[in-house]
């Protein structure tokens, strides 16, 4: 057969970022199909900066008709199940679609419902949430409110998160705004995480551990919050000496999230987490293998970022153009991943690394160091370069200059 038919289920950050750079590698010899349910498109990374009144949430929004690629075709619908053996997914509208390849790419699911009260409570009461885009302007609005005698609690869930340093993002914006308008020493900061330390790399852990005790913030361990009381404005937390109830004025919240039970139970899934089971290094299914997946719903051991899918998706479509071409798949991925960690309005600690929490630095300086220039980064060149590059096939974050994955071409 002359042309591939090529499947991208879920057309956010990973799916689009491979669906434009198979479109331009495949041109007229591929059929490329996303199946992606929403009419928008957000880039996330934003909505720390709209927590902190730097931007608007509309400014992460862009409609998802924009950025499908010229050549590929947009079915507005939901996967509901995964047949590979058969090679078809089945959709919520009840269509059958076949594939030669499946990519996965649908993000995490975010258990609200898993905190009590958290669903009704979000965006009044004081608590909000910059994990979503109906909650993140609140985060601002509900920061500026604070006074003097208040406390604000920031959570970290059990379950391991997108971007594992946004929950302390927002501690840092808001101590920050407080000391500008002069009542810091007047609010208590709370960080009250389900896990054992600041951060999962010990060298930014460490930094950050230091700025929590200058800047007196309570840092909380092992206190993971099951229950939200809005009308008393009280948290609950279990914590290893019991159940503990704790007031707040403002409480930013990070659901517990994981793979959607679609996912979860379908043949994809590794029986350990849940997410879709592919090697660590090709981005192949372990089982089936023309099945890929990257970004946030597969079960890579790294943490889950929209940088992390930049090093990851030309790693994936340069294996899947190899398979096809039956050549070995040498592309490997190393598990670079990237946090930029605000620490303030105008400084920001960039976290590198990559598989077993190894420090992986772009820059000549030591990034543990808190430092303006990547705060520029942050406000001024991702944005820009997430939708004009990576959605469209062109960004490979810190490979796009030096280190491309070479692909051969398909004739
Ligand atoms: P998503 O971009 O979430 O896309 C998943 C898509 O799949 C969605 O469009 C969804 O509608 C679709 N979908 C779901 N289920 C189905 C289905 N059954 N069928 C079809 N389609 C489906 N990353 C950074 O690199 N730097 C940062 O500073 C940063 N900060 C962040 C701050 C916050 C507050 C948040 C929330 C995230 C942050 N991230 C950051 C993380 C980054 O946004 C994600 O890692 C990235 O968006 C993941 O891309 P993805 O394609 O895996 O998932």
């Amino acid at each position: 057969k002359d042309v591939t038919k090529i499947v991208v289920v879920g057309g956010g950050a990973g799916g689009l970022s491979v669906a434009s750079q198979l479109e331009h590698k495949f041109k007229a010899k591929g059929d490329i199909v996303i199946v992606e349910p929403s009419d928008k498109h957000y880039y996330q990374p934003l909505w720390t900066l709209v927590g902190g009144g730097i931007f608007s949430r509309k400014d992460s929004e862009r409609n998802e008709k924009d950025f499908i690629p010229k050549g590929a075709t947009w079915v507005k619908d939901s996967v509901t199940v995964f047949k590979p053996e058969e090679n078809i997914v089945l959709t919520k509208d009840g269509k059958e679609i076949d594939y030669d390849y499946l990519i996965v790419s649908t993000g995490l699911e975010l258990y609200w419902d898993r905190i009590k009260g958290l669903k009704e409570n979000l965006g009044k009461n004081g608590v909000t949430s910059n994990y979503s885009y109906d909650s993140c302007e609140k985060t601002f609005e509900f920061i500026k409110s604070l006074k003097a005698g208040n406390v604000a609690i920031f959570t970290v869930p059990t379950t391991g998160v997108k971007c594992g340093g946004a929950p302390q993002k927002i501690l840092w914006l808001c101590d920050d705004y407080l000391r500008k308008h002069g009542i810091r020493d007047k609010v208590r900061l709370d960080f009250n995480s389900a896990g054992a330390s600041m951060f999962p790399v010990k060298k930014y852990s460490e930094v950050l551990d230091k700025m929590a005790k200058e800047r007196d913030v309570n840092q909380n361990f092992a206190h993971n919050l099951v229950e939200i009381k809005g009308d008393s404005k009280e948290a609950v937390f279990e914590t290893p000496q019991g159940t503990k109830t704790v007031k707040y004025d403002m409480i930013h919240v990070v659901p517990p999230m994981g793979p959607s039970s679609i996912i979860k139970n379908s043949p994809l899934a590794d029986p350990a987490t849940g997410f879709v089971n592919v090697n660590k290094e090709t981005l192949q299914h372990v089982k089936y293998d023309n099945v890929f997946s990257l970004g946030d719903t597969s079960n890579l051991p790294t943490s889950k970022t929209a940088a992390a899918i930049t090093s990851q998706a030309p790693v994936l479509v340069g294996n899947l153009i190899n398979h096809k071409l039956g050549l070995p798949l040498n592309n490997k991925y190393d598990g670079y991943t990237s946090c930029p960690i605000t620490t303030s309005y105008n400084k920001i600690i960039l976290a590198e690394f990559k598989y077993g929490f190894e420090v992986s630095e772009s820059f000549p300086f030591d990034q543990s160091k808190e430092s303006y220039f990547p705060m520029l980064l942050k406000k001024y060149i991702f944005p820009t370069a997430y939708w004009e590059g990576m959605l469209k096939g062109r960004w490979f974050g810190k490979n796009t200059l030096f280190n491309p994955v070479k692909t051969p071409e398909i004739n």
